[in-house]
């Protein structure tokens, strides 16, 4: 089998003849009575048309096939926010994924939450996860294709943050401060849920101001495969990104996870190209090179990646000074000046949780003239 398929699909009414074109033969370990758990993207409740969710079209066409083998299909996440049932359900609504029940589904309504140790892992050694993900037999990671602006692109891998508790999210990206120990943890946690398969809705993904405010996009396809990085790895290329873009993927690689360009992947379909996607202007230089050797290098090196950091930025004139982006700030590098929100430059450590969560899309990612001018 191909390491990962892609298959081209014109829009949602068509979506179940691409994913039975996506799955040819990737279903034959599930069995009567097994329970899958899908992980979809439900990072807010913005209706499926804003393309900042996995389209319930999607769900529900893959619950059916599952369900048709015997299966027992539970769909859920835990969205940016509480995790509590009247805020999830409130999401599930919103999104139309109550929709799902219909194919033979159900919402998850188990909202414990596990702690977990991993000694051995790179970054993430001790963390809480939604507890729904155990009770399954196997996990089904299907994602949505959006710019993101701390790690670039959502896709397989950032979905499965998702596993991480709404109210505990911002902890993390604290702790992992820095956007290449964040992938780390992304990718110890995707090796934690090890999903059985990835299925990612890149029917309309999202460019620009993603992975909440930006545009819907039409790309045409649906992928499927194994190993979720290199799904990310494919689904990269589609957008015109690699992993020196990717900061997941640029771990995944130096894992040995993935080789170091989609071309090198078995592809089953077409390995396209969306022409001039909208790429956030996050790039962070994983591959940055300073030109100096020795211990003053590294430090002009370092110096060098700050400076062309990209950083949050307010759009005044979409603002409604809701003050959501100060309650969800990590670091609490943003106080609001009556109905202002003001960042504390140096506090803030570019997770853009602010520019994702906020309800306006007033936040926004502004990359700096220097690095414009360098054009990374
Ligand atoms: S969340 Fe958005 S709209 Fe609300 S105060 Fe912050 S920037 Fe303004
Ligand atoms: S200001 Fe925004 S980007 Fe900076 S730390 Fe706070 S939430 Fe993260």
């Amino acid at each position: 089998m191909a390491d990962v398929a892609i298959a081209r699909c014109k829009d949602y009414s068509s979506v179940a003849q691409a994913l039975s074109e996506a799955l040819s033969g990737r279903l034959d370990w599930v069995a009567p009575g097994m329970k899958v758990a899908l992980k979809v993207n439900l990072v807010c409740g913005a209706r499926p048309e804003a393309a900042a969710t996995t389209h319930p079209a999607v769900v529900s066409a893959l619950s059916g096939m599952l369900v048709a083998r015997g299966a027992e299909v539970i769909v859920g996440d835990s969205p940016g926010g509480l995790y509590t049932a009247a805020f999830v359900n409130r999401i599930y609504r919103a999104s139309g994924m109550k929709s799902v029940e219909a194919a033979g589904a159900r919402l998850n309504q188990d909202f414990s939450q596990r702690e977990v140790e991993l000694p051995a892992a790179a970054a993430l050694r001790r963390f809480q996860y939604t507890a729904w993900l155990d009770r399954a037999d196997a996990v089904v990671d299907v994602c949505k294709l959006k710019t993101h602006g701390m790690m670039g692109m959502s896709c397989a891998v950032k979905n499965l943050f998702g596993a991480i508790p709404g109210t505990l999210k911002p902890e993390y990206h604290f702790r992992h401060a820095d956007p290449m120990e964040f992938a780390q943890a992304i990718v110890d946690l995707a090796d934690f849920v090890n999903p059985r398969l990835s299925i990612c809705d890149a029917v309309v993904g999202m460019e620009g101001n993603g992975p909440t405010a930006g545009t819907p996009r039409f790309i045409g396809a649906i992928l499927a495969a194994e190993n979720p990085h290199a799904l990310d790895l494919c689904a990269a290329h589609l957008i015109g990104l690699g992993p020196g873009d990717v900061p997941t993927l640029a771990v995944a690689r130096e894992r040995g996870y993935i080789p170091g360009r989609a071309e090198e992947l078995d592809v089953a379909g077409e390995l396209f190209q969306v022409p001039d996607f909208k790429n956030i202007p996050a790039r962070h230089s994983v591959e940055f090179a300073h030109p100096f050797g020795g211990p003053l290098g590294t430090l002009a090196g370092k110096a060098m990646k700050r400076a062309l950091r990209s950083a949050p930025a307010l759009d005044r004139r979409s603002c409604v000074g809701c003050a959501k982006c100060a309650e969800i700030c990590p670091p609490a590098a943003i106080s609001m000046r009556g109905k202002i929100p003001a960042i504390d430059r140096s506090r803030c450590i570019r997770c853009f949780c602010c520019q994702e969560f906020c309800p306006k899309g007033a936040m926004r990612v502004r990359r700096p003239l220097a690095a414009r001018l360098l054009n990374r």
